[in-house]
């Protein structure tokens, strides 16, 4: 015989639907007053003055900007859950009647145009709603959570949290969750076990040439040249080195030599980005950007050898495989297994919020879920979108019209939340 029996999340949702307006002003307030990476004090204060009316312990300026509030509810076993808090330089154009119009000085003291273009708001939104939920069902659950409002996931500022004594200053979790918010339908909730998130790897490049009239060529070395030879020589790492079964990318992001047309500069500056999913993919990848770099400033005959610098790197997400299928099934349960995919393949976005599992030395799970209205797909499946990605007109994250629709965005996103930490909380 087969009794349906209730998730484990059910009495932990009681009254979510209530509490959805309330949480849809708090995103919308986020929304309109996004902040950059490791400037997130208005939100910080947000999230802390919240937390605290809930009866948290909160603790604020983790890491720089970042909150914790820990809730402890008898003996059982400690979860952590994790939202990020910062914007990205983007200047907003959706359109939306709480659209950001707000400009910020970055660290190189540029003023720039600010959006929460990745969905931020969205996390810190729905987990502030869970640790209401979790507040007020007290009776239904036992244990600690540890809920994490992280600064700067854009530059990586999960670092700066452990090494601001994070492993020591909170109850250890034994288990890491997070979720991110992305352009598939509103209530479709993705994840896989094993590398969810790719590594994310970033260099400046500079070459050096011998600049001089343009006129002369020959009395030059053209950095500018050596440039596009590196370029269009970089292209061949991923689509020549690497097999075919596995997932890498190579972005030259950005190219910058020179100021006339008639004269040949002394230096060129590339920036580059490797997205890859296994070490040792990753490793041949970097090895060979060194050797071609090298190679061709050789091949120009450059006067000097080129200068490779190491900029913020992510290593991959890695959902631990059995904890991993425990979430599925509990996100499942909660939402309908029709709702929930397992990704075939890693995404190539990257993250970190690996490091405070790796840190903790604990399993973590990581989620990703839908926040685009359904109409935006024109009726595909999702059997379509998986074989042929998204329609072209679909914004996806960091894009200056990306932003998740408020309903039913906030009600999955805390109700996946409260899900997950259900296993072991209930
Ligand atoms: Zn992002
Ligand atoms: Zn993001």
């Amino acid at each position: 015989m087969t009794a349906t029996v209730p998730a484990p999340a059910t009495e932990l949702l009681a009254g979510l639907a209530g509490r959805v307006p309330g949480l849809r002003a708090l995103y919308e307030d986020l929304h309109a007053h996004p902040e950059l990476s490791f400037q997130e004090v208005r939100t910080a204060g947000i999230v802390a003055e919240q937390l605290r009316a809930q009866n948290w312990a909160v603790t604020e300026q983790v890491g720089g900007t970042g909150v914790v509030g820990v809730l402890t509810n008898g003996d059982g076993p400690v979860v952590l859950l994790r939202a990020d808090m910062d914007g990205l330089p983007v200047e907003e154009q959706t359109g939306l009647p709480y659209a950001s119009t707000v400009r910020a000085v970055d660290p190189d003291g540029n003023e720039v145009p600010v959006m929460h273009a990745c969905g931020h708001d969205m996390h810190v939104t729905c987990l502030l709603g869970a640790t209401a939920q979790l507040a007020a069902h007290r009776e239904h659950w036992r244990g600690t959570v540890v809920a994490v409002f992280q600064p700067a996931e854009e530059v990586g500022g999960a670092p700066a949290m452990i090494e601001d004594g994070f492993l020591d200053r909170f109850p250890r979790a034994e288990v890491c969750l997070a979720q991110h918010v992305m352009p598939v339908p509103v209530g479709i909730v993705v994840t896989r076990p094993g590398p969810i998130m790719s590594a994310s790897d970033s260099f400046r490049i500079r070459l050096f040439g011998r600049g001089g009239h343009g006129s002369v060529p020959e009395m030059t070395v053209d950095p500018i040249v050596m440039a596009a030879a590196v370029v269009m020589r970089l292209q061949t790492v991923v689509s020549r080195e690497v097999g075919g079964t596995e997932t890498a990318v190579l972005t030259v992001g950005a190219i910058h030599a020179g100021t006339k047309e008639n004269i040949i500069p002394d230096t060129a500056e590339l920036l580059i980005n490797i997205r890859s999913t296994a070490p040792a993919v990753r490793d041949r990848i970097l090895r060979a950007v060194e050797r071609i770099v090298h190679a061709e400033a050789a091949a120009s005959g450059a006067p000097q050898h080129p200068e490779i610098t190491a900029l913020p790197s992510f290593p991959v997400t890695f959902n631990d495989p059995g904890t991993t299928n425990s979430v599925i099934t509990a996100l499942g349960d909660t939402l309908g297994h029709q709702q929930v995919v397992v990704l075939p393949h890693p995404l190539t976005g990257s993250e970190d919020f690996g490091v405070f599992g790796t840190a903790l030395g604990v399993p973590s799970v990581m989620w990703h879920f839908g926040g685009t209205d359904h109409a935006l797909f024109h009726g595909l499946t999702l059997e379509d979108l998986a074989a042929n990605g998204l329609p072209a007109d679909v914004p996806t994250n960091h894009s200056a019209r990306y932003a998740p629709v408020p309903d039913p965005t906030i009600h999955t996103g805390v109700t996946a939340l409260l899900a997950a930490a259900a296993h072991w909380l209930c």
